[in-house]
C-alpha cells in the first residue's frame, strides 16, 4: 500500500501520528510528513487505515 497526504487539505491536527507514529510526524509544530518510505509495510496497513478514517479533513490517500 502507499499512503500520501494532501497537504493543502491537512489541517496539522496530529491525529494519524498519534494513531500512527511509524507513519506520520508532526515536524516544526506544523509541518505532516511522511515518515516510512513508500511503499508502506503491510504490517501496518490497519493503522493507516484507521488513521485515514479519523483524519478529520480527509487529507490521507491510501493506494494498493
Ligand atoms: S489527521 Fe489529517 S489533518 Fe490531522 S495531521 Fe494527519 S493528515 Fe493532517
Amino acid at each position: 500500500m502507499r499512503v500520501s497526504v494532501d497537504k493543502d487539505v491537512c489541517a496539522c491536527t496530529g491525529t494519524c501520528a498519534l494513531i500512527a507514529p511509524e507513519v506520520f510526524a508532526i515536524e516544526n509544530h506544523s509541518e505532516l510528513v511522511v515518515l516510512d518510505p513508500e511503499p508502506v509495510d503491510d504490517t501496518l496497513r490497519d493503522l493507516v487505515v484507521e488513521a485515514a478514517e479519523q483524519c478529520p479533513t480527509g487529507a490521507i490517500e491510501i493506494t494498493e
